[in-house]
């Protein structure tokens, strides 16, 4: 049997064949990016399902009649590429694979994950596989739940409360607690809310542990209102889809039962990002066969402000004691060059499983690496480099560009715009089409034309201030029967104040007033002041920063991007016009991606970058502060920054492109950032100085200089930076080259002269050769 199995897999490696086979038990498979572990799970879905199997057999299983083996070969023959469903007389066979599609549940991260795992998996079996569930956590909870949520006392058709219903809900809560909305701000409240749920603390216990605190005491209040409205609108949030699955199983064991018989075999890819609740319903549901497989990367998990829980996978082989692991350790993706400057990056964090992780590919290019002047300079390389590079005859869909957050994007678009480079951006919208810069917009264009009702509607009621849609309603119905616009109607009678609630006409006469304002003295203000100050009296900045998820602290960093836009119109406009600054914003939005779907350089954060690969990829913001991002450093969340880096940098199978920006204006302020201490960590013969802006005159470069040192003093100050000092550790990782200098613990220093896998031989001074076996002696650069 196994001769036919291997002879069927042969494209696999020994370690990703022995998981393939290993479809009995409990198997983690712990391994490096790129080493092939998603490829090994579709394989091994294919495996077990075997349709291939029996085709490549060649021989009649005995359990078939020849006839029967005859058609099923023809039917597997015919639908090399057309999906036509088995022939009813063939559905018997079904019988004969060794497992059912319907007895498989694989779960991965993210939808995309899914859809093209089930593409992989649907191609390898050259048929559908639709009964099997390939699917991520909340859409596989989603449809448990659909079918017995009934019994937790819910409808079935209940519905999921997206964030911003989560709001809405929240504010209610709020208000019927007598709370103010200042103090107890719907955003901040669902944060804390969020991780409530992320720990699983139910609101008993979180009322139990907030006894004391008078704040967390009403955040606790809030919570046990909020799930009481969830109950009462039949409604769940996101986070709800898991626990109240994990519910269901507890209080009806029946159910779990169910889908513990149902499902033979689980799978899960990029195991190292599931959170507690996560991890509880996977084992809950793989309790009973023991038939599950985990696959990932302990150096990959960046979701630990997520709750996603490193120990997960630590404590895997403690929580199924038959688990078989397996290593993956060699690198299908990346150059040598790349592969090294990875592991030697991540071979600085201390909290992690040693690995090794080698290839067998070419040594290949370079990294490049441009320090560039500022972030419009750095932009101009990037555009440069992608022209040169297609003039060479790569794609532009072959690039990605990875950065730290969405709102490092917009100089780039821009840059790329003016060049007719096509892009798009992947889990994130472009920069005009964020809904924070459509608010702003929307107020500066209201206050240019108050006649325009599409942006006036936009923010009558953004942030909320009390204006609801039947308000609205009412007041264009009024503004029609009268023949006026909605602002005529509103600045030049006082009629419509009787049509509508009290509450919501004194907050109007506010808005009325406040706008009113502006639109008079709109010439006396710089754009940029007009937008601080719309910010401000508006409370919109402040509720968002208020809010404190990544979410909203992304909508914050746009709206300081945006503050960086409107400073460089006002100091480079003829005349500082808002018409003018909206002409200028409106042509830029409307040139939409310029390429279709499909093509063009993809933009996207590190983050989605996830489980992704690229030929080339660029990774612009190598510096401090910026990334690592000062949050995280302030944070304490070093070693997540650095798995992040390490996640980028292993998204490139042939080509990184490197850089950073001496200065930059970001989210309305101006930096200088010292190079990334990532970029410090990469070896330096893996890396290429891409040249590019270096021309700038040395006046401006001393400044520069001059203020860097000053920015370093202070960093120095409040954090000393302990990680350069350390001597690096060559022990396991494979950067070291023939020619290196090196310190031996007991010999002292050495020249490389060769390596043979982990046996290096070392040249000391008075002639000795020694081998060294880099498994048992850690050795250190010098
Ligand atoms: P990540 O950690 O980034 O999720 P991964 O471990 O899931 O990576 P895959 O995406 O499965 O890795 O594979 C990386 C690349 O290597 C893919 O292009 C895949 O086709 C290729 N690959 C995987 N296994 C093999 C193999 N045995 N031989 C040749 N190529 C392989
Ligand atoms: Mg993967």
């Amino acid at each position: 049997r196994d001769k036919i199995i291997e002879s069927n897999y042969t494209h696999l490696n020994q370690a990703q064949q022995k998981a393939v086979l290993h479809t009995e038990g409990p198997c983690l498979v712990l391994a490096g990016a790129g080493s092939g572990k998603t490829t090994m799970l579709v394989n091994r879905i294919g495996h077990m399902i075997r349709f291939g199997s029996i085709y490549r057999q060649n021989h009649v299983p005995e359990t078939m009649t020849e006839t029967e083996y005859k058609q099923l070969k023809e039917w597997y023959d015919l639908r090399d590429d057309t999906k036509t469903p088995m022939p009813l007389n063939l559905s018997r066979l079904l019988e004969y694979q060794s497992v059912d599609p319907s007895q498989v549940l694989a779960i991965t991260f993210t939808n995309k994950a899914a859809r093209e795992m089930k593409e992989r998996v649907e191609q390898l079996l050259k048929g559908t596989c639709q009964r099997m569930w390939i699917s991520t956590f909340h859409a596989a909870c989603a449809r448990m739940l659909r079918s017995d949520i009934h019994r937790l006392g819910y409808g079935s058709n209940f519905v999921i409360y997206d964030a911003q219903d989560q709001q809405v809900l929240l504010k209610e809560c709020i208000k019927q607690l007598n709370l103010s909305d200042k103090k107890y701000s719907p955003r901040a409240v669902s944060g804390w809310i969020g991780k409530m749920k992320d720990s699983m603390v139910s609101v008993l216990e979180s009322k139990k542990q907030n006894e004391k605190d008078f704040y967390n005491k009403q955040l606790a209040n809030i919570y046990e209102l909020y799930e009481k409205k969830l109950f009462q609108n039949n409604a769940l949030d996101f986070d709800d889809l898991i626990l109240k699955t994990l519910q269901l199983f507890r209080q009806h064991p029946e159910v779990l039962r169910y889908y513990q018989e149902k499902f033979r075999y689980v799978l899960v890819d990029e195991f190292q990002d599931t959170n507690k609740p996560q991890y509880l319903w996977v084992k809950a549901l793989a309790e009973k066969h023991q038939n599950l497989c985990v696959v990932g990367d302990d150096d990959q998990s960046i979701y630990g402000w997520r709750g996603a829980d490193i120990e997960n996978i630590l404590g895997f082989e403690k929580d199924f004691s038959e688990t078989v692991t397996i290593k993956l350790e060699q690198n299908y993706r990346s150059t040598e060059t790349i592969l090294n400057a990875a592991n030697q990056v991540v071979s600085n964090n201390r909290h992690r499983k040693a690995k090794k992780l080698f290839t067998e590919g070419l040594e290949g290019e370079k990294i490049a690496y441009c320090q560039c002047r500022n972030e419009y300079a750095e932009a101009d390389f990037m555009v440069q480099s992608m022209q040169d590079l297609h003039e060479k005859g790569r794609n532009y869909s072959d690039f990605a560009v990875l950065y730290r957050t969405h709102a490092q994007s917009r100089v780039l678009e821009e840059a790329m715009m003016k060049a007719g480079i096509p892009y798009r951006i992947y889990g994130g919208t472009r920069f005009y089409d964020r809904k924070e810069i459509k608010d702003i917009l929307a107020y500066l264009k209201v206050i240019e034309n108050p006649k325009d009702e599409l942006s006036l509607k936009r923010i009558i009621n953004t942030p909320r201030r009390g204006i609801g849609d039947k308000t609205v309603e009412t007041l264009e119905g009024f503004a029609v029967d009268q023949e006026k616009n909605i602002w005529e109607m509103l600045t030049e009678t006082d009629q419509w104040k009787h049509r509508i609630s009290s509450r919501a006409a004194n907050s109007l006469s506010k808005f009325v007033h406040m706008l009113d304002k502006w639109i008079k003295e709109k010439n006396a203000y710089q754009v940029t002041e007009l937008v601080e100050e719309v910010y401000s009296v508006t409370g919109y900045l402040e509720l968002l920063k208020e809010e404190g998820s990544i979410e909203s602290q992304g909508r914050v960093e746009n709206l300081m991007e945006f503050i960086s836009l409107t400073r460089e119109f006002d100091q480079t406009a003829e005349e500082e016009k808002l018409e003018d600054f909206l002409a200028g914003t409106s042509l830029e939005a409307a040139v939409d991606s310029l390429g279709e779907e499909g093509s063009g350089v993809l933009l996207m954060t590190l983050h989605s970058a996830k489980g992704l690969e690229f030929p080339v990829v660029f990774m612009p913001g190598m510096e401090e502060n910026v990334f690592p991002s000062s949050m995280s450093l302030k944070e304490g969340n070093e070693e997540e920054e650095r798995r992040l880096c390490y996640v980028g940098l292993t998204r490139a199978k042939e080509q990184l492109i490197l850089s950073n920006a001496i200065s930059r204006t970001l989210y309305g302020f101006t930096s200088y950032n010292e190079p990334s201490r990532f970029m410090e960590e990469i070896p330096s013969d893996c890396v290429q100085n891409a040249g590019g802006n270096q021309e700038s005159d040395h006046q401006q470069q001393d400044a520069f200089r001059k203020k860097l040192q000053r920015q370093r003093w202070q960093r120095k100050e409040m954090k000393p930076m302990e990680t350069n000092s350390a001597p690096k550790h060559v022990g396991e990782n494979k950067t070291l080259k023939t020619g290196q200098k090196v310190n031996h613990p007991a010999f002292g220093s050495g020249t490389v002269v060769s390596k043979v896998n982990e046996v290096v031989t070392i040249a000391f001074p008075g002639g000795g050769l020694k081998k060294i076996n880099l498994d048992y002696v850690k050795l250190t650069v010098e």
